[in-house]
Parts: C-alpha cells; sequence; structure tokens
C-alpha cells in the first residue's frame, strides 16, 4: 500500500475516494438512468475512471436485478478501464446493497429480512444469510456489500426498522456479529466472501418523527450503551467498512461530526477499515442540512471529520475538483487523503482485487442450489411468530374449506419486502414468480379445491405504496360464508427509506374495515401479518381466531409459513420488538419505571400501565414448556465474577418443538433510573414431546453495567433481578 501510495498524484489518490453511480458511466440518456441491457458507454467511463480516476462504482442499473453474467460482463467492462487504461493499474471496488440475499442478481437465494431472522432468536440463521449472500454476491462480480444493517431497531414508525435485528442491542449485536463472520470469513481473499460494511452508524433509526432521516436527540450515554455497542462487536470481529447515518444527532448532520466518526470511530472503538458516506451526503450539509454555506464547505467538513469515501454518487467532477482544490489550499490535509487512501487501497488488496478484479459466475456451481433455498426456508420456519392462537385453533389438520384473502394473500412483493430485485422491491412479482405466494403455499399444502382466494382489498398499482382500494368486499364476504376458516393476510407492501414514511401507524383503515366485514361471518379467523414493522391492530385482534406475525419472510416464507398453519412444523419465533397496541404508548421493553404510574378512580384513572398488544420476546408453541429450579451457584459477587445458574425446562406438551429462554436482569436501584430489564443471554432449544433438560447460563457481572453521564460504563453496587 505505501510504495503504491508514494507514487500516486493527488488527482489520483482522489479519486480513490469517489464513488458513483453505476448508471454515470452506463449508456443511456443521462446520468440518473441508462439503456437495457446495459452497457457501459466508453466515453463516459473513460472519463469518470481514466480521467477522474475514480476508484469505487456502486448500484445496479436501472434499479433492477441482473444476471451474474450480466454482472460479470459490466465489472469486466470497468476494471478494463481501471487496470488496462489508466496510468496506474488500481482495480475499482464495486459495492452494492444486498442485504437478505443478493438483492439485485436475477435468481439470487432470497433469505427472510433481518427482523424476520431476529425473531428465529437463532443467529445462526443470520450466519448463514451473510454466508450464501456474499457466495451469491461473489458470483456476481462483486466484493463488497452495505450491509448489515446494526441499527438499533427501537422505533416502530420509522421505515426500516425490518432492515434492523430489532429492538434489543443484545439480539442486534449477536445476530451482527454473525452476519460479519458469514460475509467476510477468516479471510476476504477468499473469492467466496465480501467485505461487509456496518451500517449506519449511529442512532439512525431514533428520529424523533418516525421519519427517515430526520432529527434524533440522543445523549452521549444512551448513544453508547444502546447504540455503539452492536458496532463495537463488529468492529471486534473484523468488520471492513462501514457506513454513516445520513441523518442528524442533536441538530449535527452526523456526516459532519469529528466526534462520532473520529473521536468515537477511530480512536475509541479502534475501526481500522473505510469509512464510506450514504448516498449524496455530502452535499446534504449544504443543501439539506444547512451546516455549510457551499459544497466545497461540505466537502472539506465531510472529510475532514473523518470520511474515506465519499458515495458522491453523480456529481463526482465537482467533488473530485472541490477536495483537490481544497488541498492546495491547505484546508484539508494531504495527511488526511493519504490516511484515506491507504486504507481504501488496504481493502483492494485484501479482497485480492489486483490479482482478480473479477469473478466469473461459472466458479460458483451452488448458486440458487437447493442447499442454499433450504436455509433460506429454515430461517423463515424459526422466524415465523405465533402471537395467538384461541383454543388451538391451529393446526389445520383436517380437510376443510378455507378462504385466502387479504392484499398480502397473493404476491411475492409483500413477502420479500424492500431491497428484493429492485430498490424498493416492486419487481419482485416479475422475478420470483417460481415461488410460492401464501395462496399457492397453501394450495399445495391441502386439497387445492378446497382452497379459494378473493383479495376483497388490494394495494394500488400506482401512487403511493400505501394506498388500497376496494376489490369485490361483498363477494369475498359470501365467499368467507362457505368456508371452515378464513386466512386473512394483512400488512404492508413493501418500501424503503422515505418512500416508508407514515403519518399513522395503525394498519390501513380499509384493512382494518375488511377484517371487521369478514369477522361478522362468525368464521374462525386466521390472521397472517406481513409487514415491516408492527402495525396497530388493536382493533380487531381480539376478533381474531390466531395470529400469526410472518413479518417479511423471503421466498420461502409462504411455505414454512403453510407447513405451520398444517402443524408440520411446530412454530417457535419469538418477537424481536415490542408489539405496541397504542400510537401514544410506543415503548421498548426496556423503559424506565416511570412509564407504570398507580392509578386510582375517576378523573384520576390516567393511562399508568405498559400496555403493549404483545411484548417483546413473546410467541407461542403448538407444545407448552415449564421452566423450574432455577438454581443460582452464588447469589453475591464482585464485578470481576460471573454469574452462573441452571434450570430445568420441559417440553409438557405433545408436539415437539422448540423453546428460547430468555435471561433477563434487572437493577433494583441505580443512581440513573434502571431500564425495567435487559436481555442478557439467550438459548434456543430442541425438546422432543415430554423430554426435559438441564440448562446453564454463565453471565460476566460486567454485563449488567449501564453507562453513566460521565459516560463511562459502571456497576453500582446493589440487589439485582435475573
Ligand atoms: C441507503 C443505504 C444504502 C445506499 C446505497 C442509501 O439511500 O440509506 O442504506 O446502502 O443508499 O444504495
Amino acid at each position: 500500500v505505501d510504495s503504491l501510495l508514494s507514487i500516486m498524484s493527488l488527482e489520483e489518490k482522489v479519486g480513490q475516494m469517489t464513488q458513483i453511480n453505476l448508471t454515470v458511466i452506463a449508456k443511456g440518456p443521462n446520468k440518473w438512468s441508462s439503456s437495457f441491457p446495459m452497457e457501459i458507454d466508453p466515453y463516459k467511463a473513460n472519463r469518470a475512471i481514466v480521467d477522474f480516476k475514480v476508484g469505487s462504482v456502486l448500484n445496479t442499473i436501472n434499479n433492477t436485478a441482473q444476471t451474474p453474467k450480466a454482472w460479470y460482463s459490466t465489472v469486466s467492462d470497468i476494471q478494463k478501464f481501471a487496470m488496462d487504461s489508466s496510468r496506474i493499474a488500481i482495480p475499482v471496488i464495486y459495492g452494492i446493497d444486498a442485504i437478505h440475499g443478493a438483492t439485485y442478481t436475477d435468481g439470487a437465494t432470497m433469505f427472510p429480512q433481518q427482523i424476520t431472522t431476529a425473531a428465529s432468536w437463532n443467529p445462526q440463521n443470520a450466519y448463514n444469510m451473510a454466508n450464501v449472500c456474499a457466495y451469491e454476491t461473489r458470483a456476481s462480480s462483486i466484493p463488497w456489500n452495505f450491509s448489515p444493517v446494526l441499527d438499533l431497531g427501537m422505533n416502530p414508525r420509522f421505515p426500516r426498522q425490518f432492515e434492523s435485528f430489532g429492538e434489543d442491542p443484545l439480539l442486534v449485536k449477536v445476530f451482527g456479529e454473525q452476519m460479519i463472520l458469514g460475509y467476510q470469513g477468516d479471510n476476504v481473499a477468499d473469492e467466496n466472501k465480501v467485505a461487509a460494511c456496518m451500517k449506519h452508524f449511529v442512532g439512525y433509526h431514533a428520529t424523533i418523527s418516525g421519519k427517515d432521516r430526520t432529527p434524533a436527540y440522543i445523549p452521549d450515554n444512551v448513544l453508547k450503551e444502546y447504540h455503539i455497542a452492536s458496532f463495537k462487536a463488529a468492529i471486534d470481529a473484523g468488520a471492513k467498512t462501514v457506513m454513516i447515518n445520513s441523518g442528524l444527532i442533536n441538530g449535527v448532520p452526523v456526516h459532519s461530526s469529528y466526534k462520532i466518526m473520529t473521536e468515537i470511530l477511530r480512536n475509541e472503538l479502534d475501526f481500522k477499515g473505510v469509512i464510506l458516506t450514504d448516498w449524496e451526503d455530502i452535499n446534504k450539509l449544504y443543501d439539506r442540512d444547512k451546516v455549510a454555506i457551499s459544497k466545497k464547505e461540505a466537502t472539506k467538513i465531510a472529510i475532514n471529520a473523518g470520511v474515506d469515501m465519499s458515495m458522491v454518487p453523480y456529481e463526482y467532477e465537482e467533488f473530485i475538483n472541490n477536495l483537490i482544490s481544497l488541498v492546495n489550499e491547505g484546508e484539508v490535509k494531504l495527511s488526511r487523503v493519504d490516511d484515506a487512501v491507504r486504507r481504501i487501497l488496504k481493502l483492494k488488496f485484501e479482497l485480492g482485487l489486483f490479482d482478480n478484479p473479477t469473478t466469473n459466475p461459472e466458479d460458483y456451481p451452488e448458486f440458487n442450489s437447493k442447499k442454499f433455498k433450504d436455509l433460506a426456508y429454515k430461517s423463515a420456519s424459526e422466524s415465523i411468530t405465533l402471537l395467538k392462537n384461541d383454543g388451538s385453533i391451529l393446526p389445520i389438520t383436517k380437510p376443510s374449506r378455507i378462504l385466502v384473502t387479504g392484499p398480502n394473500a397473493n404476491n411475492m412483493r409483500c413477502l420479500n419486502g424492500a431491497w428484493s430485485y429492485s430498490w424498493q422491491g416492486e419487481l419482485t412479482d416479475r422475478f420470483a414468480s417460481e415461488y410460492n405466494t401464501i395462496y399457492e403455499a397453501l394450495s399445495n399444502k391441502y386439497d387445492s379445491n378446497n382452497i379459494k382466494y378473493f383479495p376483497g382489498v388490494a394495494y394500488k398499482e400506482s401512487g403511493s405504496y400505501f394506498d388500497m382500494h376496494e376489490i369485490d368486499i361483498k363477494k369475498a364476504v359470501n365467499e368467507a360464508k362457505k368456508s371452515d376458516y378464513i386466512v386473512l393476510c394483512l400488512g404492508e407492501n413493501s418500501y424503503t427509506e422515505k418512500p416508508g414514511d407514515i403519518n399513522d401507524i395503525n394498519l390501513h383503515p380499509l384493512q382494518i374495515q375488511y377484517a371487521k366485514e369478514l369477522a361478522k361471518t362468525g368464521k374462525p379467523i386466521i390472521l397472517i401479518l406481513n409487514m415491516g414493522r408492527p402495525r396497530l391492530i388493536n382493533e380487531i385482534a381480539p376478533l381474531m381466531s390466531a395470529i400469526v406475525n410472518i413479518y417479511l419472510p423471503g421466498n420461502f416464507g409462504a411455505d414454512a409459513l403453510a407447513d405451520i398453519i398444517s402443524g408440520d412444523v411446530n412454530p417457535s419465533g419469538k418477537l424481536p420488538y415490542t408489539y405496541p397496541a397504542y400510537p401514544n404508548s410506543l415503548s421498548t421493553y426496556y423503559y424506565k419505571p416511570s412509564e407504570v404510574q398507580n392509578n386510582a378512580q375517576g378523573a384520576y384513572n390516567y393511562v399508568g400501565e405498559v400496555n403493549n398488544l404483545f411484548d417483546f420476546g413473546f410467541g407461542l408453541s403448538y407444545t407448552d414448556f415449564e421452566i423450574s429450579n432455577l438454581e443460582i451457584l452464588k447469589d453475591t459477587l464482585s464485578i470481576s465474577d460471573t454469574i452462573s445458574f441452571s434450570l430445568d425446562v420441559k417440553n409438557i406438551g405433545d408436539m415437539d418443538g422448540f423453546e428460547t429462554i430468555q435471561v433477563y436482569s434487572s437493577d433494583l436501584y441505580a443512581s440513573i433510573s434502571p431500564d425495567n430489564k435487559r436481555l442478557r443471554a439467550f438459548k434456543k432449544l430442541f425438546l422432543k414431546a415430554k423430554e426435559s433438560t438441564n440448562i446453564s447460563f454463565e453471565i460476566p457481572v460486567k454485563e449488567l453495567s449501564f453507562v453513566n453521564l460521565e459516560n463511562t460504563y459502571v456497576l453500582e453496587p446493589g440487589d439485582f433481578k435475573i
């Protein structure tokens, strides 16, 4: 790296710090769109890569997936400019968002989204997803993946909650580590592996309004204890790159924050990899956030604060010229540029790109293999969460007439969510037509003559993703009257980022109305929730006989659901977030004691209780488990000790099944009002009917500490409850 750096001009260095969108160098009408099928435009590519020496390209063209072969040819063409036509042969590093499978690759194995994976409470599923995704991303000639999302998904209104592992810092940390290991393995030079990109550092979801890229206010101690812990673990696991939060914390855009990028990420957390901006975020310091008076000043602020590479992604000439001038004027030190470029070159060397700038799909025989599909199915089947099952109405084991209905009953788009073959997921039904929708999976499972489908309500084809219209509700209700069961599939259409912002967290009124109409038939309703965040269903929940949350379970989610409805699989998912009942009662399970107040009669009978619809960690099974004999080895401990305890778990029902033992601690009194409780450990066990086992846990006492107002982890003496 150093010898290469020593012969590079300032222009070549600044080019390495620049990332552009693929459309910028593709044939087509303008820089935002290209002709299809995609072809690299030699004039544009020469200008960007040879003249301006751009070192990185991202994204797909026209927002659509391409075959591995097309990717191979695209990336090979780009590398020719970088390797054959440039003064110094430095390969381009191609980056992509492949967040639950290789998003932009036609034929890729699409796993459940991260939120769904977290609901499995089995971190192996996160590893499998990343391992397969790394392989299929490399099969598409791409070595760098903008995943995993290590954001704390503590905000049910936020449009990207589904991209996270949910609200709990421990789950996010443990599942995140497994993603890093799955993507990178021991050695990213392995051509089955990719460089991971942790995102979005840090505090991205905690916005006050619940909307994407709007202000968050987060005290330092909260940032450290709840939001940073998962990134720290991923850095320790070797994460190569990081993407910065596109929003603002305490009025400061994170892309301008020396404190967050240099003091915390570099100095405290000792992160040695590449710091990448999010989309156009340097310019946003000027045109959105108004902390810089020009794009040039924005560049100065961001690079001096610690950015190594700018996802420009369109006006690259401007970024490059501004940064070169800033260095020449002494506003950005050459040593800062060298520091950034050194990290970028090191990454390119570590990935083996100088020797092999592309990877050929022919060397990836397992692409979309049965083995990979089975892993995606397994993850879905372990994640689906049974929330209500009145009178053990599920499983449906006898031949029955079933009406399958609702806007989510018969499409693949809703099962996969966004980042599926296209950014917002709107092309999924075209690319994933070979997989089963809920209606198709149930028709395969049961005698298809007994399975009827009427949508009742549907998402509109154009306009906002959430607009809905009625499709002959009367007819659907008549059909319901002739059925033994109604499988009602409600939820959300696919979305992410700003297009997913909502003003109302309640489920769409038309869906609520439809559920009420169906309930009037008196037929038992199995409500299937297929959504990226917990939209409120309080009004209709009591009318449902069973409620099953499938989140965004991917291409095999409907098969897994059909296996659960029929009883071939015993459900074992548990909520990775709190499911609220009311729009003004949104709190995580680790709320402060003041959320609970004593209430009294009459006017003093205020809302003083925590009133979720379903709690974090909740999920039913078709069998029952009994926990007994909790035994602690020693209950007076010092900070260097380990808490050791054991307990018996017994499957007391008639069906084999999984149970997740969740260990929570509560600090009874502390100098900062303590959390209600915090998850400290968990284990998912499989027990045959009537089988029992004894399991033990070891938790270092220091893990019960919290961050105080001096921003230091402390553990104060006192009583704790496990
Ligand atoms: C998103 C990132 C993503 C990037 C590149 C941004 O809009 O916030 O998560 O990695 O685009 O596609």
